[in-house]
């Protein structure tokens, strides 16, 4: 049995607008369980686990490390948190003598970043069996050069990568996520809007199709792996006091079939439950009587990704879909009564008439809940290939999708200034 010290960072992404600027609105902050590591706690039954989450307990490391005296420490993040997870991973070798792992979607994207004395182990793809098997291998002190997915640093020199499994033996669906190593954080996730607790259930991971800019591909290799709908229906069953359900999914409903079946199920639970979901435009359209019994479910509010405005900017972005589709899905919607929340995308290419077109289109649709970011060329997506040579801030602490990497067209100041009234006016009358 070994002692297993899994980390979540603190919120640590650094704002352009408010250092240069003094824009504070458009600063992000995270909040949310971190279910990537209770999912790798349900299946290291056979050890003591420990979660820290460092949003909700940011001075608990010292304490923990000293306490708990780990055999070995894992750290996830996504790519604005990966400086701040090698600062983790340092501090951690400074006060014990665990072996340190790296996961999470920057690592699975861009493991090289993590070859760092500090880090002996970097974890790629979902991580839940993969990390269950090096630490059966560390135990028993064998070798671990030829577990998928499992990668030995080697400070100074090029990685040798194992190929990555992608099967749905790697959701490891017979062992639910632990919720129960995170029960002293619960009240710190929560819908601040509305002041109710929040659960997160993954159902789905990875995505069917390929836009240019988003990083989920690095999670699965490009497969859509889904658990079982009676995986689903226990999990979201364990979550007994959230009345409200965050289904993590990239996209929830990439398969429609499956898709069906779940709301139905939902509906059959007899949970007295909320959800929360993503789904594309174009699901929307094809599938209207879906989402009416999802409604039934429960489905409260879905997550959408329109991103663009016309039809030449969404191709450009490899989207796969029209212009057309997010209108008729947002009159869908409207006409069932699940509130949207909508995600858009601001190029550090846009001028005045950019904004000007997008502050309309928010004005005259009425999408409840507008999320705007700036496009990003995250490590190892197919945007940062075509966009490297144009980016001119490689620190990844401003990776939020708040901040502009490459440069802008409009002056600086005037981008930043627009953006941010952009979204305070986007934000006056939203609803959730
Ligand atoms: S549809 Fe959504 S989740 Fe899928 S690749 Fe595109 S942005 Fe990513």
């Amino acid at each position: 049995m070994m002692n297993i010290f899994l980390i979540n960072p603190p919120n640590c992404g650094r704002s352009i607008p408010e250092e240069r600027y003094g824009i504070s609105s458009l600063k992000q902050i995270f909040r949310g369980e971190p279910l990537a590591l209770e999912e790798l706690a349900g299946n290291l039954l056979e050890h003591t686990v420990r979660i820290l989450d460092l949003k909700a307990d940011p001075d608990g490391l010292d304490r923990e490390l000293i306490e708990f005296q780990p055999d070995v420490v894992g750290i996830t993040g996504v790519t604005c948190e990966a400086n701040t997870m090698l600062q983790l991973a340092a501090m951690v070798k400074e006060s014990c003598r665990a072996t340190v792992v790296i996961g999470g979607i920057h690592a699975s994207n861009d493991p090289a970043f993590f070859n760092h004395a500090a880090v002996d182990y970097i974890v790629v793809g979902i991580g839940k069996k993969v990390f269950a098997d090096l630490v059966r291998a560390l135990e028993s002190d064998t070798d671990t050069s030829d577990l998928p997915g499992v990668i030995r640093t080697r400070p100074g020199r090029q990685l040798e990568r194992p190929p990555l499994r992608n099967t749905v033996d790697d959701l490891v669906m017979e062992r639910p996520p632990n919720y129960d190593l995170i029960s002293r954080y619960r009240s710190h996730y929560i819908l601040e809007k509305l002041g109710i607790t929040l659960g997160f259930v993954a159902s789905a991971y990875g995505c069917p199709h390929r836009c240019l800019f988003c990083s989920i591909q690095g999670q699965t290799g490009g497969s859509y792996l889904t658990k079982s709908i009676a995986t689903v229906i226990r999990d979201i069953g364990l979550l007994v006091d959230s009345p409200v359900i965050r289904l993590v999914d990239a996209n929830t409903f990439g398969d429609a079939k499956r898709a069906i079946a779940l709301g139905r199920a939902l509906l059959a639970s007899g949970f007295n439950k909320q959800y929360l979901a993503d789904i594309r435009s174009d699901t929307v359209v094809r599938h209207p009587e879906m989402l009416r019994e999802w409604k039934e479910a429960g489905l409260r509010a879905v997550i959408i990704g329109f991103e663009e405005l016309d039809d030449a900017s969404l191709s450009a972005m490899n989207k796969a879909n029209k212009a057309c589709m997010n209108a008729e899905a947002i009159s869908i919607l409207n006409d069932i009564g699940i509130t949207i929340v909508g995600d858009f995308i601001v190029s550090p290419d846009y001028d005045e008439d950019d904004f000007d077109r997008l502050g309309t289109y928010l004005t005259t649709r009425r999408i409840d809940l507008p999320m705007i970011t700036v496009m990003t060329p995250l490590p190892g997506t197919p945007l940062y290939r075509q966009e490297r040579h144009r980016i001119i801030n490689h620190n990844l602490d401003y990776y939020t999708l708040t901040n502009a990497v490459t440069t802008t067209k409009l002056d600086e100041e005037r981008f930043y200034s627009r953006y941010a009234a952009l979204l305070a006016n986007s934000h006056q009358n939203a609803r959730l």
